[in-house]
């Protein structure tokens, strides 16, 4: 994300709260998606569980984040890209999910990954490519 916590809010219409910087300020440090219970660790309590899964929902209405729900059933979070809006998200690349790691990558495309055909509109296409992740696959 190359705009600042403040002006991300509020193109997408949020308010600007500490909360809500917070979270954002770890989507802005992340090269990989980011799971509940991954952000929950490195907050380290800074907000209560219900809160966090209230920001993360409103991000993802409001087209800041996208969600992914990998392989082993966990919902993970990565951010938009700049032409997601409320309710249209415009997502269209596929995740990759390391077997090792379990992290979840966005891979960015300028194109959809697949062919639609006339006269349907996908707004959301979710494929995942499971194996190793560069990382992993060095060691
Ligand atoms: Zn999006
Ligand atoms: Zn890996
Ligand atoms: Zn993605």
């Amino acid at each position: 994300m190359a705009t600042t916590p403040d002006e991300v809010l509020k193109t997408h219409g949020l308010r600007s709260t500490r909360n809500r910087h917070v979270v954002l300020e770890e989507f802005s440090h992340a090269d990989f998606a980011l799971s509940q219970p991954e952000l929950e660790k490195r907050l380290k309590g800074e907000m209560d569980r219900v809160t966090l899964y209230r920001i993360l929902s409103s991000f993802e209405e409001k087209g800041i984040l996208h969600s992914i729900v990998d392989q082993f059933g966990t919902t993970n979070y990565a951010s938009c890209s700049s032409s997601c809006r409320a309710g249209h998200h415009k997502d269209q690349h596929i995740h990759f999910n390391c077997l090792n790691c379990r992290k979840i990558y966005c891979l960015p495309s300028n194109n959809p990954p697949v062919d639609i055909p006339a006269g349907f509109n996908a707004e959301n296409i979710s494929i995942i490519a499971i194996g190793l992740c560069k990382a992993c696959n060095s060691n």
